[in-house]
């Protein structure tokens, strides 16, 4: 049986950023150190995949800290975790390590430094999220204010107009977080915010190699979990770059087959949770389908990483 010609156009950067490669080997050097089990608070990063592998070695990934026993280690996830919960450990005498990404952790160093300036702060980001949750933790209630949509920005009731600073969460769609900061300047010109944004390096990256092939493509996929914020972010971005159909699929086996009849170019990309090792499985459930050409698209190289912390280096 002959099949069909297909092109796929691979996204690059795309897949695993240093944070959460820095995460998984913090899981992993924590139970070769102090063996099974290690608990994790909440998923370390949000892959399923990932978090099974890490199961499998003997993590146990746990919401409630209670759960945890007192003579175990715990883990603290890449998106952070607020204030209380690390001192609580302490105050239990656990070990405990922070697997924060320090990308989130320079943006808490932000909003303490505006909170000790006596400024109110808003963050640009998703209500629920973990690192809302652990970035918002970091100062007492009510110190942050949070803000999703341009709509938020005009209900706002801030203190002093003139004394607001602003933060964002990382992950966030760096097209639709300038439309929020360009509202926040308008209503309140005083407003000081970072340098350059808070949305990360691998967010940025990912985001613009699917502006990059969107133009190309007839459907882009997405591999990344339905709780990940910058896949999610990935495929508003493909279809606001005009991207008719895009998907998130958590693996092969989630790749709708009949939507995708009779086009010719499919872009792939993965969110920053996604190990490559699904890629490749997508990439082989195409190769069984169509006679596909792989083109890879490269927009930018990342070099950056990120040491584990201290307590579980190598000695020497
Ligand atoms: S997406 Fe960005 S902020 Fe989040 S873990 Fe990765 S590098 Fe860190």
């Amino acid at each position: 049986m002959t099949r069909p010609p297909l092109t796929l156009y691979l996204a690059a950067p795309r897949g695993f950023c240093a944070g959460v490669d820095r995460a998984i080997k913090i899981v992993e050097l924590a139970i070769q150190k102090w063996g099974a089990p290690v608990y994790v608070r909440h998923e370390i990063v949000h892959n399923r995949f990932v978090v099974d592998g890490l199961r499998a070695l003997g993590a146990v990934f746990v919401e409630d800290p209670d759960e945890v026993p007192p003579d175990r280690p715990v883990i603290f996830s890449a998106h952070a975790v607020a204030k209380a919960v690390p001192a609580e450990a302490a105050r239990r005498q656990m070990i405990w390590v922070d697997a924060t990404c320090p990308l989130v952790s320079k943006v808490h160093i932000e909003a303490e430094r505006h909170h000790e300036a006596g400024l109110q702060i808003v963050m640009i980001g998703h209500v629920g999220h973990p690192e809302t949750i652990g970035t918002m933790g970091q100062l007492p209630e009510g110190a942050v204010l949070l803000v999703e949509t341009v709509a938020d920005v005009a209900r706002l009731m801030v203190r002093d107009p003139a004394r607001l600073a602003y933060i964002t969460q990382t992950t966030l769609s760096v097209d639709d977080t300038a439309g929020i900061v360009a509202a926040l300047h308008r209503r309140f010109p005083a407003i000081i915010g970072p340098h350059k944004e808070d949305i990360c390096y691998a967010t940025t990256n990912r985001q613009a190699a699917v502006k990059a092939i969107a133009g190309r493509i007839d459907a882009l996929l997405v591999i990344g979990a339905p709780n990940s914020s910058n896949s999610r972010r990935l495929v508003e971005v493909g279809r606001a770059a005009g991207c008719g159909y895009a998907q998130l699929v958590q693996r092969a086996g989630d790749i709708d087959w009949r939507a995708l009849e009779g086009i010719g170019a499919v872009g792939i990309t993965a969110g920053a949770s996604a190990p490559e090792v699904l890629v490749n499985e997508v990439i082989d459930a195409f190769r069984a389908r169509f006679e596909t050409a792989v083109e890879l698209v490269e927009t930018a190289t990342e070099a950056v990483e990120f040491k584990v912390p201290r307590s579980l280096r190598a000695p020497g």
